[in-house]
């Protein structure tokens, strides 16, 4: 694998790693027993015997490696990079007796692009559907200007649906819903306050570039559009147009925005949130 920076990270040393604890029982019948070792963040998905070191494992027959690392616990949304004897693999390849399969999550430090056979390609437009749980992370991802529909009201089947159908990123903390079939693109968060999972998904999926913010309507992400305040001022609270002359309303909702005070704490927020990306 030439021009691979990351070339000791992905070849350990299995042979010092390997775990015993499920000792295989080759050759008893075609269900194949494969090595697996699991990179990174992707150990919190296993139980503690299982993490940060290799151990073998007895797939089902005629398994996939996606399969094989979904019935271990790991959704194949948080893979990106899948290692079968070395060799770079796509979720499609089928797991064979004495298999050495590395798994590993995003790469955040160097660049392992010409190896990756998971997916295709990255969702260019990134688009997301938040399910009912992420209320809060919704609102924040549309006052930066990203796309995101809420899952509320819809079963999980339906946001899978809608994820499908729409090219959209599945933000979840159940990772059952991203073991769906359909799902290609989706991000497991960790964290379980609002402003921690926008911080998460922002540097998870490099999002920072892509934020355009107070572009959307943090209601029902409609796009905004600047509207004359003669339209709008009977519907305003009692003198706020008298402080304020710009205004922008939903082209979803009809909901109307200003720069209010509430703005300016939004925009503090904002801005300190990219900076700290930046800076
Ligand atoms: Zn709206």
């Amino acid at each position: 694998m030439p021009g691979c920076r990351g070339q000791r990270l992905l070849f350990p040393n299995h042979a010092a790693q390997e775990g015993l604890t499920d000792q295989p029982r080759a050759g008893r019948n075609r269900m194949p027993v494969a090595r697996f070792r699991f990179y990174e963040e992707l150990n919190d998905f296993l139980p503690g015997p299982r993490r940060k070191r290799a151990f073998a494992h007895r797939c089902a027959r005629e398994a996939t490696v996606k399969h094989a690392i979904e019935a271990l616990g790991v959704p194949h949304t948080e893979v990106e990079l899948i290692l079968v004897n070395g060799e770079s693999v796509d979720f499609g390849h089928r797991v064979r007796e004495g298999d050495r399969i590395s798994v590993y999550p995003k790469f955040e430090s160097f660049d392992v692009s010409p190896l990756l056979r998971v997916r295709e390609r990255p969702l260019r437009r990134p688009r997301f559907i938040a399910d009912a749980h992420l209320g809060g992370l919704c609102k924040y991802l549309r006052m930066l200007g990203l796309d995101t529909l809420s899952g509320h009201g819809l079963s999980d089947a339906g946001i899978v649906s809608v994820a499908a159908r729409e090219g959209r990123i599945v933000l979840t903390r159940d990772r059952d819903l991203l073991m769906h079939r359909a799902v290609t693109h989706g991000c497991y968060l960790r964290a379980r306050k609002p402003r921690e999972q926008l911080v998460e998904v922002l540097s998870r999926l490099d999002l920072y570039r892509h934020a355009t913010p107070f572009t959307r309507c943090m209601r029902c992400n409609g796009l905004l559009s600047p509207v004359a305040k003669e339209r709008i001022a009977h519907g305003l609270p009692p003198r706020t147009d008298s402080f304020y002359d710009r205004f922008w309303a939903c082209r979803g909702c009809g909901k109307v925005y200003w720069q209010g005070s509430h703005y300016n704490k939004m925009e503090q927020f904002v801005d300190e949130l990219l900076s700290s990306r930046n800076g």
